[in-house]
């Protein structure tokens, strides 16, 4: 039970770096990102606040989405098309909103109980969750600026966190 993701959904997810790994956008290090429910994600190297991307098993869903910040799950599968219209908005957004927002990709052929217990028969699905409840949920490809403003209650929420102490 490695839970490491397959050399396959890599290459499908056109991302460069492993899943978990994020390079700091600031100083260009590389960052291992590990689930973090009280704070945020710092480079270990500059401090810079970093994007907060990663993808989820079975074994590490609970503990990756009880997070400080929104978090929206991302049910995807490397034969969806639709799904990789909406991974660029989602990175471009946890860049945007570094700090405020987490996403966490679950790979339904990897993961097919977690696709069974939130129930995601249809592909792309975003859950947007705020301490665990869900606040929305989004099914299909939203063209990328709808796609932001329906997640922009989630954003805003983060941002009110944001300004609190950790
Ligand atoms: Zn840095």
């Amino acid at each position: 039970m490695a839970g490491e993701p397959r050399a396959a959904g890599e290459a499908a997810r056109g991302a460069g770096e492993p899943s978990g790994i994020v390079r700091c956008p600031n100083c260009g290090a590389r960052n291992r990102l590990r689930p973090n429910a009280e704070g945020i994600p710092r480079c270990a190297r500059c401090q810079s606040v970093l994007p907060w991307i990663t993808s989820a098993t079975e074994a590490s869903f609970d503990e990756e989405t009880h997070a400080s910040v929104p978090v929206v799950v991302d049910f995807w599968a490397p034969w969806c098309a639709p799904c990789r219209m909406v991974q660029p908005v989602l990175e471009r957004l946890a860049g945007e909103y570094a700090g405020r927002l987490k996403v966490v990709e679950v790979n339904v052929d990897e993961q097919p109980r977690l696709a069974q217990r939130w129930q995601a028969m249809s592909i792309p699905m975003l859950v947007v969750l705020r301490d665990g409840e869900e606040l929305d949920r989004i099914i299909g490809a939203l063209p990328p600026a709808e796609l932001e403003r329906r997640l922009q209650p989630a954003l805003d929420a983060g941002a009110q966190h944001a300004g609190s102490p950790t």
